[in-house]
């Protein structure tokens, strides 16, 4: 007998929760792709996408993953030999600066270790010691590590310094979950993916840009012609905002989902991810006294809202992970890049998108069960804690 009969809940940071009107949206016949209403469809997608992003700036869409839109905004920017520097709080932090290391970029990486923001301090002497440098590459919320990073700071340091610079952001696991400003914070390029709080399949990638980022990729013309930007952002012919073959059902789907995130209100999506994860932190705190289980962020100025790491010194949270799927149906994001030999001292909770309290509450109540029936160590209280957190 399993007890594990019911919808599975898939509680991991990426993909993320498809809601039924994303899916009922995307079920219908190939569509026209030469004229009628798919045209105005991709019309509207990119006027919900800025204010997604709060800009007026161009988003670009691709057929790719967040790795695909990473790739997209180096080819725009760089050309070899042009100096990067990256920020990494985490693994995906590198990941972005790999691949630019790859183009040819000159990249200088500084690594803020996996648990606190960048610091200021070392920013700005890097980017004193260097008037050349083209670009700095920060992660809004890394998502190995739930590590948020103060992007407005780092606008403030390239101001007060009056270096050039271009801000460049991933936001692929913070947009639609937490606060971001594209315009009103000066980020000059933003990346993001569907799949996470855009609560689409995963196989759209958004690049979104500024004039001051335009100017500077169409300086050169060694962009490929499936990366550049600029025929998505002003196609000629409907066929170049893709590149080729429009994506035709994501197109449904992803549009269904803006518009729930136009009902929803961008204010009231943020002030609710921000209820969700105060919740996990409530639990988290109760876990954590005298128990073997504690957030990866201690500060929560430097917490994500979209994605919460826990590790444990002693115990094997794989073991608790593979629990929870097993006996109940719940998928937790596996450990990634902090991990410690074996990997097995890490899990995730996704909290972003698609989520209500009956999901975050049971996947709480789950792992605490996962924790009882274990052994693991762990401070009583936590869904009481969380339940009070969410209805305070
Ligand atoms: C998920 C994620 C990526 C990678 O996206 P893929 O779609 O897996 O290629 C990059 N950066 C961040 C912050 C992410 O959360």
């Amino acid at each position: 007998m399993t007890l594990s009969q019911g919808r599975d809940l898939f509680m991991t940071p990426g993909p993320s929760i498809i809601p039924d009107r994303v899916l009922n949206a995307m079920h219908r016949a190939a569509p026209n792709i030469y004229e009628g209403p798919l045209l105005d469809m991709a019309s509207d997608i990119t006027e919900m996408l800025k204010r997604v992003a709060q800009t007026v700036g161009k988003p670009a869409v691709y057929i790719a993953n967040g790795h695909g839109v990473w790739e997209a905004s180096v080819a725009n920017i760089f050309e070899p030999g042009d100096k990067l520097l990256a920020l990494a709080t985490g693994r995906f932090g590198m990941g972005w600066a790999e691949i630019a290391r790859r183009y040819g970029v000159d990249v200088e990486l500084l690594d803020f270790g996996v648990s606190t923001g960048f610091d200021a301090d070392r920013v700005a002497d890097a980017l004193r010691a260097d008037p050349a440098i083209k670009a700095v590459t920060s992660v809004q919320t890394d998502t190995s590590t739930s590590v948020s990073n103060d992007i407005p700071k780092l606008r403030e340091i390239l101001d007060t310094i009056g270096h050039d610079a271009l801000l460049m952001v991933d936001c692929i696991a913070s947009l639609g979950c937490e606060v971001h400003e594209m315009d009103a914070w000066g980020v000059d390029v933003m990346v993001a993916g569907c799949q996470k709080g855009l609560m689409t399949p995963p196989g759209l990638g958004f690049t979104f840009h500024n004039d001051k980022a335009s100017i500077v990729s169409r300086r050169f013309r060694t962009t490929s012609p499936y990366w550049d930007w600029e025929p998505r952002t002003d196609p000629e012919f409907f066929y170049q905002r893709f590149g080729g073959t429009a994506p035709t059902h994501h197109m449904f789907g992803l549009h269904e989902a803006l518009t729930m995130m136009m009902e929803e209100g961008m204010e009231a999506i943020w002030a609710r991810h921000q209820k969700q994860a105060e919740a996990i932190w409530a639990a988290a705190d109760r876990w954590a006294d005298g128990g073997a289980v504690r957030l990866n962020v201690p500060a929560v100025h430097d917490r994500s809202h979209a994605v919460t790491t826990f590790v444990s010194d002693t115990e094997n949270l794989t073991e608790l992970r593979q629990w929870c799927l097993r006996e109940s149906g719940l998928t937790l994001g596996i450990g990634l890049s902090i991990a410690g030999p074996g990997g097995d001292n890490v899990f995730r909770i996704g909290h972003m998108g698609h989520m209500n309290p009956p999901m975050l509450l049971g996947a709480l109540a789950t792992v605490d069960a996962g924790m009882k029936a274990l052994g693991i160590a762990h401070g009583d209280g936590a869904i009481d804690a969380a339940s009070a957190q969410l209805f305070r």
